[in-house]
């Protein structure tokens, strides 16, 4: 590039063949420079005629306009998106809705003739030729051109499966449309979601395209919104305790007794290493949610997974931090169960905590800071079992509880 002041490289390069460095952005007043670096951030144009004294974002105009203006260039915006490849050789996918004709090349299917289903087959493996499986049925391949109505041949390739996930959110607005993707009105009633919540795996791809294809869709005029989505959340990756002898053999938490921090491997008595990984079968450290819904119930397991840390980080699951949860909601039933009006205090002892507490969990689940909000609901009820609960202390505790655990919450309720 060759502007030693403002590129790094360039800066060290011309430093050390003692080639002249000259400034054409200056920081801005009240900024300094730092010795021995390139200056590389905005700041106010010198040594630069004319444009002397403007800030970067008035510079960069301005100079553009004076190259527009002499016939030099012009403005451009440039896109960059990642390579994903869209056509495969599988038979699971949509058809890629092309013929191919021998005079006339790819043509597009009309769309009186959309969508092009998948035919129904005995066996939809791989060809082992690289071909799609497609390539294999003739009485599918073969059809005629659109437009010259002579022998063609259908495109064989599908698409990957991303490409569905690409726009789903906006099929999901109007499922059972027959004759569009989707209305309108229901396009315009809905859009854009609210909320999307992912794992950050998809950050790089799927996020990416499908704003890429919302974005083209909005330049065609079919969708009413620039972005697809309004807030975007990433969950953690919920990671797992792996227990390993010394000899490297895994071993799983039914052949395990904890003792505080120590894992000692029951049949020998050896003290396993404990480590944080992610659930994979080869560590025998996966979690069924099942197995959990079948020991603790639905509302526990829902629980759990709230109170188990923060919403975005990583975190291992702790099958004694069950538990506690367990015997929190536990004790709420107990409490409802044994409320008795005449055995409540007097006055509204838990006036303060109790607005302390509403506040919290509604301000919590707002910021999906839901472990927080489980632990304030926890400190409400140990003050309640202390002193004992009001009707309204109880009302109040049942309406936050609910929408953690909606199945006690429920009933609780109901009783
Ligand atoms: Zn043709």
């Amino acid at each position: 590039m060759a502007v030693p002041a403002h590129d790094q490289r360039d800066y060290e390069f011309a430093s050390k063949f003692d080639l002249p460095i000259r400034p054409v952005v200056r920081p801005a007043d009240g900024h300094t420079l730092e010795p021995g670096q390139a200056f590389v951030d905005d700041g106010i144009a010198v040594n630069s005629g004319d444009l002397d004294g403007l800030p970067t974002a008035e510079a960069k105009a301005k100079v553009t306009g004076q190259l527009e203006a002499r016939g030099l260039g012009h403005a451009m915006v440039n896109y960059r998106l990642r390579d994903w490849v869209f056509s495969r050789q599988r038979y699971w996918g949509e058809p890629i809705p092309i013929v191919h004709c021998p005079s006339h090349g790819t043509v597009p299917v009309p769309e009186s003739a959309l969508p092009v289903t998948l035919p129904e087959v005995e066996r939809y493996e791989p060809t082992g030729t690289g071909e799609s499986p497609l390539a294999g049925i003739e009485s599918w391949v073969k059809t005629t051109c659109p437009t010259c109505g002579g022998p063609a041949r259908r495109e064989t390739n599908t698409m990957p499966q991303w490409a569905g996930s690409c726009w789903y959110y906006l099929r999901y607005l109007d499922p059972k449309a027959e004759h569009e993707p989707w209305s309108k009105q229901a396009e315009q009633q809905w859009q854009p979601v609210d909320l999307y919540v992912g794992g950050a795996e998809h950050a790089v791809l799927h996020l990416l395209y499908s704003r890429f294809w919302h974005k083209v869709l909005y330049d065609l005029g079919h969708v009413s919104t620039k972005e697809p989505f309004k807030k975007l959340r990433h969950q953690g990756t919920v990671l797992a305790y792996s227990y390993q002898d010394a000899l490297g053999r895994y071993h799983e938490l039914s052949e395990i007794e904890l003792r505080g921090d120590e894992a000692i491997l029951k049949a020998t008595g050896e003290k396993l290493k404990v480590a944080v990984d992610k659930m994979a079968k080869t560590k025998l450290n996966g979690i069924n949610p099942d197995d959990v819904v079948a020991e603790h119930g639905a509302d526990v397991l829902r629980l759990y997974e709230m109170f188990m840390g923060e919403f975005e980080l990583p975190k291992p699951w702790d099958a004694r931090a069950i538990e506690g949860c367990t015997r929190f909601l536990k004790r709420v039933w107990r409490l409802v169960e044994e409320f008795d009006d005449n055995k409540a205090p007097a006055g509204d002892p838990h006036l303060r905590l109790r607005h302390k507490t509403i506040k919290k969990v509604t301000g919590d689940l707002d910021r999906m800071a839901f472990n927080t909000a489980v632990a304030a609901m926890m400190e409400y009820l140990n003050q309640l079992t202390g002193v004992g609960a009001t009707r309204e202390d109880l009302l109040t505790l049942i309406k936050l509880v609910g929408p953690f655990a909606p199945h006690l919450g429920d009933e609780a309720w109901e009783k």
